[in-house]
């Protein structure tokens, strides 16, 4: 195909004395150093309110980082009327145009906005470097790469023809807007909803986590440097329930692509519903929802590789991944031996603010969650079944701090097991070596969930087992590996049951969603 074959970005190291770590630290610097205003930005307009809301670094309430104008209603129906005007020209914009806009975005965060965009996800995020430069820059160029990539495939392929006749396919957009609603957890993923439907010819309405404001304005900047028409994509900070409302009643909608918890997408697909006969069409839902992601070890495994995907698996980025493992089976041989090297691993993790780059663990995302976390930690310890062997403590006086915390316990069905804490939360069960096949089901059983999951073992057999009988269990699956860390064109991501309807992030399948076909048949 006519395209870059895209290869991965190669991931920088920030280590001491290199000079990506200088730049980082200097974008930082100059980013704690002013204040921005960020306006939403619908069709040609940069939109200013009366209704301005400060930004403050999760690690850091004293710190202002800027302010973002809030919208209403009003701003929801302009965004909307804006993705309508700017459709027709879009639409017939030539592929490769709109795709030589998304490669000139991955480029510039490749290049000039890498540091920019890591800065900002550092300050508004809480994310330490390492792991900023995993999402915001790498993903999210990989993200733009691939799905140009994968979009001049899907072009490409031509049904047969035959004597007389010829036959084609055309991929046109939706027909109407569609909706982008972005989580905090990864830049990447705030890029690739909007700009995956932007893509294929659709234009977009763009709502992201208000956690996440500070970075997505640098997104928009970046795909406006890029040559991004006006209307194509309008970003907006309106409450969640009031742009359903303007959305989901208006006759065109036709496509939702979301990232974030299970009870929104589920309230929102029962609005899609209770609508259905308003809408010219049936309008496209996909979303990647909640995780409760296992660690299941056989006896054959080997006890430091275990230790050390638990506490990488289950504490980068505060646990804060849909992937974050959060419950884990361990064998009664293996556990003493685990359980040293995580207890010694997670002594040398320091807790602190993401500007000084020996902290490997920062802030959670805000109060509520914070709250919300500290109220799983507390409700753990008062049971007689639990034991909390590492962490436990928790304090929002300067940042919303709390630390990895692993609870032990004898209740493979208690709550820290089933329900998903989105945050530096793992459970441990041990369980008898004579029943790994009965683990097997209780892994399946425990939870509603089914995004990402990883078997450790050195025996061929367990891990045959294992993949069979955990089916349906991860919609990525790791053998040997922790849970989290899945890299587009490599792993394809997402989940089926509870945590989403499976369309792949970063995969030709997604793409295909924003789509609709016509089947042209011409006899000669
Ligand atoms: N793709 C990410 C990973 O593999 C997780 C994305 C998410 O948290 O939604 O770790």
């Amino acid at each position: 195909f006519n395209v870059p074959l895209p290869k991965n970005e190669p991931v920088l190291s920030y280590g001491k004395g290199t000079r990506e770590r200088q730049l980082l630290k200097k974008a930082l610097e100059e980013a704690r150093a002013r204040q921005v205003d960020i306006p939403m930005y619908i069709g040609a307009e940069e939109v200013r309110t009366q209704n301005k809301k400060k930004l403050s670094p999760p690690h850091d309430h004293q710190h202002i980082l800027g302010y973002y104008h809030e919208g209403d209603r009003q701003h929801v129906e302009q965004a909307v009327q804006a993705a309508l005007n700017a459709k027709e020209l879009w639409a017939n914009m030539s592929w490769e145009h709109r795709a030589s806009i998304f490669l000139k975005a991955a480029d510039l965060i490749a290049g000039p906005y890498r540091y920019i965009l890591n800065a900002a996800t550092m300050l508004g995020q809480s994310k330490n470097a390492f792991q900023a430069e995993i999402d915001s820059a790498c993903e999210l160029i990989d993200f733009l790469r691939f799905n140009v990539y994968f979009m001049s495939q899907i072009y490409h392929d031509q049904p047969e023809s035959s004597p007389g006749v010829w036959n084609r396919m055309e991929y046109r957009p939706l027909e109407g807007f569609t909706l982008a609603i972005t989580p905090f957890n990864f830049t990447a993923i705030a890029g690739n909803l909007p700009t995956s439907m932007a893509m294929m010819g659709n234009t977009v309405v763009w709502k992201p986590a208000y956690t996440q404001i500070y970075a997505a304005n640098v997104i928009m900047q970046v795909l406006k440097k890029a040559g991004l028409p006006d209307g194509v994509i309008n970003l907006i900070y309106v409450d969640g329930p009031v742009v359903g409302d303007v959305v989901f009643s208006h006759p065109d909608f036709a496509g939702l692509h979301f990232t974030g918890s299970t009870k929104v997408f589920q309230s929102m697909w029962k609005a899609i519903g209770e609508n259905i006969q308003k809408y010219r069409g049936y309008p496209r839902i996909v979303g990647e929802t909640g995780g409760k992601d296992f660690i299941m070890v056989h006896p054959s495994a080997d006890a430091k590789e275990v230790a050390t995907a638990i506490v990488r698996g289950a504490f980068e980025y505060q646990g804060q991944k849909c992937s974050a493992a959060s419950r884990c089976y361990i064998p009664k041989n293996l556990w003493e031996e685990v359980r040293k090297y995580v207890v010694e691993d997670l002594k040398t993790l320091k807790i602190g603010v993401t500007e000084d780059f020996s902290n490997f663990i920062n802030a959670v995302i805000d109060e509520r969650s914070f709250n919300s976390i500290a109220n799983y930690i507390d409700n753990a310890k008062v049971s007689q079944m639990n034991e909390i062997i590492a962490g436990g403590n928790y304090d929002k006086s300067k940042g919303y701090f709390v630390e990895p915390t692993v609870i032990l316990t004898k209740d493979p069905s208690s709550t820290t097991m089933c329900e998903e804490i989105f945050g530096p939360v793992l459970t441990v069960y041990v369980y008898d070596p004579a029943n790994f096949e009965e683990t097997l089901d209780l892994v399946d059983r425990t939870s509603p969930y089914a995004l990402t999951g990883s078997i450790f073992a050195r025996d061929r057999y367990a891990i045959e087992l294992a993949t069979k009988k955990l089916t349906n269990a991860a919609g990525n699956f790791y053998i040997n590996d922790k849970p989290t860390g899945a890299v587009v064109g490599q792993q394809p991501f997402g989940g089926a049951r509870g945590s989403g309807t499976n369309d792949k992030a970063g995969a030709k399948a997604n793409l295909m969603r924003w789509v609709s076909m016509r089947t042209i048949k011409e006899t000669l």
